[in-house]
Protein backbone atom coordinates (compact mmCIF):
# COMPACT_ATOMS: atom_id res chain seq x y z
CA UNK A 1 0.00 0.00 0.00
CA UNK A 2 1.48 3.40 -0.99
CA UNK A 3 0.60 6.42 1.36
CA UNK A 4 1.03 10.08 0.53
CA UNK A 5 4.46 11.72 1.37
CA UNK A 6 4.21 13.11 4.63
CA UNK A 7 1.23 11.51 5.72
CA UNK A 8 0.66 10.18 8.98
CA UNK A 9 0.60 6.90 8.11
CA UNK A 10 3.86 7.23 6.01
CA UNK A 11 5.76 8.95 8.79
CA UNK A 12 4.63 5.95 10.98
CA UNK A 13 5.96 3.42 8.61
CA UNK A 14 9.06 5.83 8.41
CA UNK A 15 9.59 6.28 11.98
CA UNK A 16 7.87 4.15 14.67
CA UNK A 17 8.57 0.39 15.20
CA UNK A 18 5.15 -1.22 16.44
CA UNK A 19 4.72 -3.83 18.99
CA UNK A 20 3.06 -7.08 17.45
CA UNK A 21 3.25 -7.12 13.64
CA UNK A 22 6.02 -8.40 11.40
CA UNK A 23 8.22 -5.51 11.49
CA UNK A 24 9.66 -6.63 7.98
CA UNK A 25 6.13 -6.23 6.11
CA UNK A 26 4.29 -3.60 8.38
CA UNK A 27 4.68 -1.46 5.54
CA UNK A 28 2.90 -3.64 3.19
CA UNK A 29 -0.07 -2.85 5.49
CA UNK A 30 0.68 0.28 7.71
CA UNK A 31 -1.66 0.96 10.35
CA UNK A 32 -5.67 2.41 10.72
CA UNK A 33 -4.37 6.02 11.85
CA UNK A 34 -7.43 6.68 15.34
CA UNK A 35 -7.92 10.23 15.77
CA UNK A 36 -10.14 10.66 18.62
CA UNK A 37 -12.85 8.55 21.01
CA UNK A 38 -16.28 9.04 22.34
CA UNK A 39 -17.88 6.97 24.48
CA UNK A 40 -17.88 3.04 23.07
CA UNK A 41 -16.89 4.62 19.82
CA UNK A 42 -13.47 5.29 18.22
CA UNK A 43 -12.86 7.63 14.61
CA UNK A 44 -10.01 7.07 11.82
CA UNK A 45 -8.37 9.92 10.17
CA UNK A 46 -10.76 9.97 7.54
CA UNK A 47 -13.79 10.26 9.73
CA UNK A 48 -14.99 7.00 9.83
CA UNK A 49 -16.81 6.19 13.05
CA UNK A 50 -15.92 2.32 14.83
CA UNK A 51 -17.89 0.47 17.43
CA UNK A 52 -14.80 -0.47 19.88
CA UNK A 53 -15.46 -3.88 20.43
CA UNK A 54 -12.36 -4.67 22.75
CA UNK A 55 -12.39 -1.35 24.48
CA UNK A 56 -9.10 -0.54 22.99
CA UNK A 57 -7.03 -3.58 24.55
CA UNK A 58 -9.85 -4.73 26.38
CA UNK A 59 -9.35 -1.52 29.18
CA UNK A 60 -11.45 1.40 28.08
CA UNK A 61 -13.72 0.45 30.92
CA UNK A 62 -15.54 3.89 30.99
CA UNK A 63 -15.41 4.54 27.54
CA UNK A 64 -13.68 7.27 25.48
CA UNK A 65 -13.59 10.88 26.03
CA UNK A 66 -15.02 11.05 29.93
CA UNK A 67 -14.24 14.34 30.72
CA UNK A 68 -14.10 13.69 34.52
CA UNK A 69 -10.86 12.19 34.42
CA UNK A 70 -9.59 14.60 31.75
CA UNK A 71 -10.49 17.03 34.42
CA UNK A 72 -8.81 15.31 36.89
CA UNK A 73 -5.60 14.80 35.20
CA UNK A 74 -5.17 18.59 34.90
CA UNK A 75 -5.84 19.44 38.27
CA UNK A 76 -3.16 16.79 39.57
CA UNK A 77 -0.77 18.11 36.54
CA UNK A 78 -1.56 21.34 37.81
CA UNK A 79 -0.89 20.45 41.51
CA UNK A 80 1.99 18.46 41.54
CA UNK A 81 2.52 16.69 38.09
CA UNK A 82 5.39 14.34 39.46
CA UNK A 83 6.73 13.27 42.41
CA UNK A 84 8.51 9.88 43.12
CA UNK A 85 7.65 7.59 46.52
CA UNK A 86 10.91 6.52 46.85
CA UNK A 87 13.14 6.72 50.46
CA UNK A 88 10.57 8.17 52.70
CA UNK A 89 8.62 10.48 50.48
CA UNK A 90 4.68 10.00 49.29
CA UNK A 91 1.91 11.77 48.17
CA UNK A 92 -1.96 11.89 48.61
CA UNK A 93 -2.69 10.34 44.79
CA UNK A 94 -0.85 7.17 45.58
CA UNK A 95 -2.00 6.81 49.12
CA UNK A 96 -5.74 7.82 48.38
CA UNK A 97 -5.93 4.66 45.64
CA UNK A 98 -3.71 2.31 47.75
CA UNK A 99 -6.57 2.66 50.24
CA UNK A 100 -9.11 2.06 48.43
CA UNK A 101 -8.06 -0.54 46.58
CA UNK A 102 -7.50 -2.44 50.09
CA UNK A 103 -10.65 -1.40 50.85
CA UNK A 104 -12.81 -2.98 47.58
CA UNK A 105 -10.13 -6.27 47.50
CA UNK A 106 -12.10 -9.45 47.75
CA UNK A 107 -9.93 -10.68 50.21
CA UNK A 108 -8.14 -9.53 52.96
CA UNK A 109 -5.34 -7.23 51.35
CA UNK A 110 -2.61 -5.95 53.69
CA UNK A 111 -0.69 -4.10 51.09
CA UNK A 112 -0.34 -2.40 47.74
CA UNK A 113 2.45 -1.53 45.28
CA UNK A 114 1.79 0.50 41.87
CA UNK A 115 4.07 0.01 38.58
CA UNK A 116 2.83 1.14 35.50
CA UNK A 117 1.92 -2.11 33.07
CA UNK A 118 0.33 -5.24 33.77
CA UNK A 119 3.86 -6.70 32.69
CA UNK A 120 5.97 -5.24 35.16
CA UNK A 121 3.47 -5.90 38.00
CA UNK A 122 3.84 -9.17 37.20
CA UNK A 123 7.69 -9.37 36.54
CA UNK A 124 7.77 -7.78 40.10
CA UNK A 125 5.54 -10.28 41.90
CA UNK A 126 8.06 -13.13 40.30
CA UNK A 127 10.88 -10.90 41.44
CA UNK A 128 9.04 -10.63 45.24
CA UNK A 129 7.83 -14.57 45.47
CA UNK A 130 11.98 -15.19 45.00
CA UNK A 131 12.73 -12.78 47.51
CA UNK A 132 9.77 -13.96 49.96
CA UNK A 133 11.20 -17.57 49.22
CA UNK A 134 15.01 -16.78 49.87
CA UNK A 135 13.31 -14.94 53.11
CA UNK A 136 11.48 -17.98 54.47
CA UNK A 137 14.86 -20.04 53.80
CA UNK A 138 13.78 -21.68 51.25
CA UNK A 139 15.92 -21.15 48.11
CA UNK A 140 14.74 -23.58 46.44
CA UNK A 141 11.57 -22.57 46.23
CA UNK A 142 11.38 -20.86 43.09
CA UNK A 143 9.59 -22.28 40.09
CA UNK A 144 6.46 -20.62 38.85
CA UNK A 145 4.05 -22.15 37.01
CA UNK A 146 1.82 -20.74 34.50
CA UNK A 147 -0.90 -22.02 31.58
CA UNK A 148 -0.50 -22.65 28.00
CA UNK A 149 -2.55 -20.04 26.13
CA UNK A 150 -1.82 -17.61 29.62
CA UNK A 151 -1.22 -13.94 29.04
CA UNK A 152 0.66 -12.28 31.60
CA UNK A 153 2.66 -9.67 29.48
CA UNK A 154 6.04 -9.38 27.74
CA UNK A 155 9.13 -8.63 30.54
CA UNK A 156 11.78 -11.35 30.69
CA UNK A 157 9.71 -13.23 33.49
CA UNK A 158 6.30 -12.23 33.07
CA UNK A 159 6.69 -13.16 29.13
CA UNK A 160 8.03 -16.88 30.66
CA UNK A 161 4.59 -17.26 32.54
CA UNK A 162 2.98 -16.38 29.66
CA UNK A 163 2.14 -19.48 28.03
CA UNK A 164 2.29 -18.48 24.04
CA UNK A 165 5.06 -19.47 22.24
CA UNK A 166 5.13 -16.97 19.54
CA UNK A 167 5.75 -14.14 22.61
CA UNK A 168 8.36 -16.62 23.35
CA UNK A 169 10.31 -17.55 19.80
CA UNK A 170 13.86 -16.04 19.78
CA UNK A 171 13.41 -13.88 22.56
CA UNK A 172 15.74 -17.44 24.75
CA UNK A 173 12.40 -17.16 26.82
CA UNK A 174 11.14 -19.05 28.63
CA UNK A 175 13.22 -18.81 32.13
CA UNK A 176 14.15 -21.99 33.07
CA UNK A 177 11.95 -21.56 36.40
CA UNK A 178 8.76 -21.55 34.42
CA UNK A 179 6.36 -24.39 33.56
CA UNK A 180 3.39 -24.32 32.19
CA UNK A 181 0.36 -26.30 32.39
CA UNK A 182 -2.55 -27.16 30.02
CA UNK A 183 -5.40 -24.24 29.07
CA UNK A 184 -8.82 -25.06 30.87
CA UNK A 185 -10.73 -24.91 27.47
CA UNK A 186 -13.31 -27.65 28.25
CA UNK A 187 -15.30 -27.20 25.18
CA UNK A 188 -12.51 -27.47 22.52
CA UNK A 189 -10.02 -30.24 24.83
CA UNK A 190 -12.71 -32.26 27.12
CA UNK A 191 -12.25 -36.28 26.90
CA UNK A 192 -15.84 -37.93 25.19
CA UNK A 193 -17.96 -37.92 27.83
CA UNK A 194 -15.95 -35.86 29.96
CA UNK A 195 -18.12 -33.69 32.56
CA UNK A 196 -17.18 -30.38 33.77
CA UNK A 197 -16.39 -30.94 36.84
CA UNK A 198 -14.07 -34.52 35.86
CA UNK A 199 -12.24 -32.19 33.17
CA UNK A 200 -11.46 -29.65 36.16
CA UNK A 201 -10.33 -32.63 38.29
CA UNK A 202 -8.16 -33.98 35.34
CA UNK A 203 -6.57 -30.06 35.02
CA UNK A 204 -6.02 -30.15 39.15
CA UNK A 205 -4.36 -33.86 38.73
CA UNK A 206 -1.82 -32.70 35.90
CA UNK A 207 -0.97 -29.97 38.15
CA UNK A 208 -0.50 -32.03 41.13
CA UNK A 209 1.58 -34.24 38.92
CA UNK A 210 3.67 -31.25 37.54
CA UNK A 211 4.26 -30.45 41.68
CA UNK A 212 5.35 -33.45 42.27
CA UNK A 213 8.05 -34.10 39.36
CA UNK A 214 9.18 -30.62 40.22
CA UNK A 215 9.38 -31.59 43.99
CA UNK A 216 6.88 -29.66 46.05
CA UNK A 217 9.48 -28.02 47.99
CA UNK A 218 10.74 -25.94 43.92
CA UNK A 219 7.50 -24.78 43.18
CA UNK A 220 6.65 -20.95 44.70
CA UNK A 221 3.77 -19.82 42.67
CA UNK A 222 0.85 -20.34 40.03
CA UNK A 223 -0.43 -17.61 38.04
CA UNK A 224 -3.60 -17.81 36.27
CA UNK A 225 -6.18 -15.06 34.84
CA UNK A 226 -9.85 -15.94 36.48
CA UNK A 227 -10.52 -16.40 32.82
CA UNK A 228 -7.58 -16.38 30.56
CA UNK A 229 -8.49 -13.78 27.88
CA UNK A 230 -5.47 -12.86 25.12
CA UNK A 231 -4.90 -16.46 24.74
CA UNK A 232 -8.71 -16.50 23.10
CA UNK A 233 -11.14 -15.66 25.90
CA UNK A 234 -11.41 -19.65 28.00
CA UNK A 235 -14.36 -19.11 30.56
CA UNK A 236 -12.90 -22.18 33.10
CA UNK A 237 -15.44 -24.70 33.56
CA UNK A 238 -17.34 -25.63 36.60
CA UNK A 239 -14.83 -26.33 39.76
CA UNK A 240 -11.34 -25.46 37.87
CA UNK A 241 -10.93 -22.92 40.25
CA UNK A 242 -11.75 -24.99 43.61
CA UNK A 243 -9.60 -27.74 42.22
CA UNK A 244 -6.85 -26.20 41.20
CA UNK A 245 -6.93 -24.01 44.93
CA UNK A 246 -7.30 -27.19 46.62
CA UNK A 247 -3.85 -28.51 45.23
CA UNK A 248 -2.07 -25.37 45.63
CA UNK A 249 -2.95 -25.43 49.34
CA UNK A 250 -2.06 -28.82 49.68
CA UNK A 251 1.81 -28.12 48.22
CA UNK A 252 1.78 -24.40 49.93
CA UNK A 253 2.19 -22.93 45.97
CA UNK A 254 1.24 -19.63 46.17
CA UNK A 255 -1.69 -17.91 44.27
CA UNK A 256 -1.14 -14.93 41.65
CA UNK A 257 -4.65 -13.61 40.26
CA UNK A 258 -3.83 -11.80 37.17
CA UNK A 259 -6.96 -9.51 37.18
CA UNK A 260 -5.43 -7.51 34.27
CA UNK A 261 -8.44 -8.16 32.36
CA UNK A 262 -11.27 -9.21 34.77
CA UNK A 263 -10.29 -6.82 37.58
CA UNK A 264 -13.18 -3.56 37.85
CA UNK A 265 -16.39 -5.35 36.27
CA UNK A 266 -15.66 -7.51 33.20
CA UNK A 267 -17.01 -10.83 34.16
CA UNK A 268 -19.71 -8.82 36.40
CA UNK A 269 -18.57 -8.73 39.64
CA UNK A 270 -16.40 -6.15 40.63
CA UNK A 271 -13.60 -9.07 40.44
CA UNK A 272 -13.24 -11.93 38.64
CA UNK A 273 -12.05 -13.94 42.06
CA UNK A 274 -15.90 -12.78 43.05
CA UNK A 275 -16.93 -14.94 39.67
CA UNK A 276 -15.03 -18.23 40.32
CA UNK A 277 -15.04 -17.81 44.04
CA UNK A 278 -10.53 -17.24 43.94
CA UNK A 279 -8.92 -16.62 47.00
CA UNK A 280 -5.40 -15.12 46.34
CA UNK A 281 -2.23 -14.54 47.79
CA UNK A 282 -1.39 -11.80 45.29
CA UNK A 283 -4.04 -10.03 42.71
CA UNK A 284 -2.25 -7.98 40.24
CA UNK A 285 -4.69 -5.14 38.62
CA UNK A 286 -4.37 -2.38 35.56
CA UNK A 287 -5.85 -1.38 32.35
CA UNK A 288 -9.41 -0.74 33.98
CA UNK A 289 -8.09 0.33 37.31
CA UNK A 290 -7.21 3.38 35.30
CA UNK A 291 -9.34 2.59 32.09
CA UNK A 292 -6.14 2.98 30.61
CA UNK A 293 -6.16 6.83 30.28
CA UNK A 294 -2.51 6.95 31.97
CA UNK A 295 -0.40 3.60 32.50
CA UNK A 296 -1.02 2.26 35.49
CA UNK A 297 -1.38 -1.24 37.90
CA UNK A 298 -1.10 -2.48 41.22
CA UNK A 299 -0.01 -5.93 42.98
CA UNK A 300 -2.49 -6.24 45.76
CA UNK A 301 -0.85 -8.75 48.60
CA UNK A 302 -1.65 -10.68 51.85
CA UNK A 303 -0.23 -10.01 55.02
CA UNK A 304 1.46 -13.52 53.93
CA UNK A 305 3.26 -12.94 51.55
CA UNK A 306 4.18 -9.52 52.63
CA UNK A 307 5.42 -10.34 55.86
CA UNK A 308 8.45 -12.63 55.17
CA UNK A 309 9.23 -10.05 52.34
CA UNK A 310 9.36 -6.81 54.87
CA UNK A 311 11.41 -9.09 56.94
CA UNK A 312 13.77 -9.78 54.59
CA UNK A 313 14.19 -5.97 53.28
CA UNK A 314 15.07 -5.08 56.86
CA UNK A 315 18.06 -7.57 57.11
CA UNK A 316 18.97 -6.64 53.46
CA UNK A 317 18.55 -2.66 54.68
CA UNK A 318 15.92 -2.01 52.30
CA UNK A 319 13.30 -3.10 49.44
CA UNK A 320 15.86 -2.94 46.75
CA UNK A 321 13.05 -1.85 43.82
CA UNK A 322 11.29 1.00 42.46
CA UNK A 323 10.68 2.90 39.47
CA UNK A 324 10.31 6.75 38.55
CA UNK A 325 6.74 6.35 37.97
CA UNK A 326 5.70 4.13 40.99
CA UNK A 327 2.61 5.73 42.14
CA UNK A 328 2.65 8.81 39.92
CA UNK A 329 0.42 10.85 40.80
CA UNK A 330 -1.29 11.49 38.14
CA UNK A 331 -1.75 7.89 37.31
CA UNK A 332 -3.44 7.42 40.81
CA UNK A 333 -5.53 10.44 40.69
CA UNK A 334 -7.11 9.19 37.16
CA UNK A 335 -7.11 5.65 38.64
CA UNK A 336 -9.00 6.51 42.10
CA UNK A 337 -11.73 9.15 39.49
CA UNK A 338 -11.69 6.26 37.01
CA UNK A 339 -13.26 3.62 40.07
CA UNK A 340 -15.51 5.81 41.44
CA UNK A 341 -17.41 6.40 37.68
CA UNK A 342 -17.28 2.70 37.96
CA UNK A 343 -19.01 2.61 41.27
CA UNK A 344 -21.48 5.66 40.71
CA UNK A 345 -22.53 4.52 37.14
CA UNK A 346 -22.88 0.83 38.43
CA UNK A 347 -20.79 -0.55 35.38
CA UNK A 348 -20.52 -3.72 37.01
CA UNK A 349 -24.41 -3.92 37.30
CA UNK A 350 -24.47 -2.84 33.26
CA UNK A 351 -22.17 -5.12 32.54
CA UNK A 352 -24.14 -8.16 34.83
CA UNK A 353 -27.42 -7.23 33.13
CA UNK A 354 -26.35 -7.14 29.64
CA UNK A 355 -24.11 -10.01 29.68
CA UNK A 356 -27.48 -12.21 28.71
CA UNK A 357 -28.12 -10.54 25.77
CA UNK A 358 -24.08 -10.00 24.65
CA UNK A 359 -23.64 -14.16 25.24
CA UNK A 360 -26.94 -14.64 23.15
CA UNK A 361 -26.12 -12.94 20.40
CA UNK A 362 -22.66 -14.42 20.39
CA UNK A 363 -24.31 -18.00 20.78
CA UNK A 364 -26.92 -16.83 17.58
CA UNK A 365 -23.65 -16.12 15.79
CA UNK A 366 -22.06 -19.10 16.47
CA UNK A 367 -24.78 -21.04 14.24
CA UNK A 368 -23.96 -19.17 11.34
CA UNK A 369 -22.47 -21.98 8.89
CA UNK A 370 -18.98 -20.21 8.94
CA UNK A 371 -19.18 -19.82 12.89
CA UNK A 372 -18.34 -23.37 14.76
CA UNK A 373 -19.02 -22.03 18.56
CA UNK A 374 -18.65 -19.31 21.14
CA UNK A 375 -18.15 -18.45 25.14
CA UNK A 376 -18.05 -15.53 27.27
CA UNK A 377 -18.90 -14.43 30.62
CA UNK A 378 -20.00 -11.17 31.47
CA UNK A 379 -19.06 -8.54 28.98
CA UNK A 380 -15.88 -10.98 27.31
CA UNK A 381 -16.64 -13.33 24.80
CA UNK A 382 -15.25 -14.95 21.33
CA UNK A 383 -16.43 -16.59 18.57
CA UNK A 384 -14.61 -19.68 17.02
CA UNK A 385 -14.85 -19.70 13.72
CA UNK A 386 -14.46 -22.59 11.28
CA UNK A 387 -11.28 -22.79 10.09
CA UNK A 388 -10.07 -22.00 6.12
CA UNK A 389 -7.67 -24.56 4.74
CA UNK A 390 -5.05 -22.61 6.13
CA UNK A 391 -5.79 -22.96 9.71
CA UNK A 392 -5.50 -19.78 11.97
CA UNK A 393 -6.33 -17.25 8.98
CA UNK A 394 -10.50 -16.57 9.84
CA UNK A 395 -10.16 -14.55 12.87
CA UNK A 396 -8.43 -12.06 10.64
CA UNK A 397 -10.55 -12.48 7.54
CA UNK A 398 -13.40 -11.41 10.14
CA UNK A 399 -11.49 -8.80 11.63
CA UNK A 400 -10.85 -7.06 8.46
CA UNK A 401 -14.41 -7.27 7.44
CA UNK A 402 -15.97 -6.35 10.52
CA UNK A 403 -14.10 -3.18 10.90
CA UNK A 404 -15.57 -2.49 7.12
CA UNK A 405 -18.95 -2.65 8.46
CA UNK A 406 -17.57 -0.37 11.57
CA UNK A 407 -16.30 -2.91 14.46
CA UNK A 408 -13.53 -3.17 16.11
CA UNK A 409 -12.58 -6.17 17.80
CA UNK A 410 -9.58 -9.14 17.94
CA UNK A 411 -8.78 -11.80 16.06
CA UNK A 412 -6.51 -14.77 17.93
CA UNK A 413 -5.99 -17.42 15.53
CA UNK A 414 -9.77 -18.47 13.97
CA UNK A 415 -11.54 -16.55 16.86
CA UNK A 416 -13.03 -13.13 17.32
CA UNK A 417 -13.07 -11.44 20.59
CA UNK A 418 -15.39 -8.81 22.11
CA UNK A 419 -14.70 -7.05 25.40
CA UNK A 420 -16.88 -3.56 24.89
CA UNK A 421 -16.40 -0.63 27.09
CA UNK A 422 -18.71 -1.45 30.21
CA UNK A 423 -20.59 1.54 29.20
CA UNK A 424 -22.28 -0.17 26.28
CA UNK A 425 -25.80 -0.02 25.89
CA UNK A 426 -28.05 -2.78 24.62
CA UNK A 427 -28.66 -1.00 21.73
CA UNK A 428 -24.70 -1.10 21.07
CA UNK A 429 -24.63 -4.62 21.42
CA UNK A 430 -27.27 -5.26 18.67
CA UNK A 431 -25.59 -3.47 16.65
CA UNK A 432 -22.43 -3.92 17.14
CA UNK A 433 -23.59 -7.89 16.69
CA UNK A 434 -25.32 -7.05 13.47
CA UNK A 435 -22.50 -5.67 11.75
CA UNK A 436 -20.42 -9.04 12.84
CA UNK A 437 -23.35 -11.02 11.35
CA UNK A 438 -23.38 -8.83 8.08
CA UNK A 439 -19.61 -9.68 8.00
CA UNK A 440 -19.88 -13.31 8.55
CA UNK A 441 -21.77 -13.40 5.52
CA UNK A 442 -19.46 -12.45 3.25
CA UNK A 443 -15.74 -13.87 4.53
CA UNK A 444 -13.87 -16.07 2.37
N1 LIG B 1 -1.84 -9.75 32.25
C1 LIG B 1 -2.93 -9.88 31.49
C2 LIG B 1 -4.02 -10.82 31.93
C3 LIG B 1 -3.07 -9.16 30.31
O1 LIG B 1 -4.13 -9.34 29.54
C4 LIG B 1 -2.03 -8.27 29.94
C5 LIG B 1 -2.14 -7.48 28.70
O2 LIG B 1 -2.99 -7.70 27.86
C6 LIG B 1 -0.90 -8.17 30.76
C7 LIG B 1 -0.86 -8.91 31.91
C8 LIG B 1 0.22 -7.28 30.38
O3 LIG B 1 -0.13 -5.97 30.57
P1 LIG B 1 0.69 -4.79 29.85
O4 LIG B 1 0.40 -4.89 28.40
O5 LIG B 1 0.15 -3.55 30.49
O6 LIG B 1 2.12 -5.01 30.17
Amino acid sequence: MTFLPNSIEARDIAYQMHPLVDLKNYEKTGALVIERGEGIYVFDNNGKRYIEGLAGLWSVAVGFGEKRLSDVAKAQMDKLPYYHIFSHKTHGPSVDLAEKLIQMAPVPMSKVHFTSSGSEANDLVVKMMWYRSNALGKPEKKKIIGRVKGYHGVTIAAGSITGLPRNHASFDLPLDRMRHVSCPDYAGTALPGESEIAFSRRMAGELEDLILAEGPDTVAAFFGEPVMASGGVYVPPEGYWQEIQAVLRKYEVMLVVDEVICGFGRTGEMFGCQTFGIEPDVMVLSKQISSSYLPLSAILMTEDFYGPIAEESARVGTFGHGYTASGHPVATAVGLENIRIIEERDLVGNCRRLSPLFLARLADLARHPRAKSSRGVGLIGALELKPFAEGGKAGAALQARAMEEGVIARAIGDTLCFCPPLIITAEQIETMFDAIARALDTIS
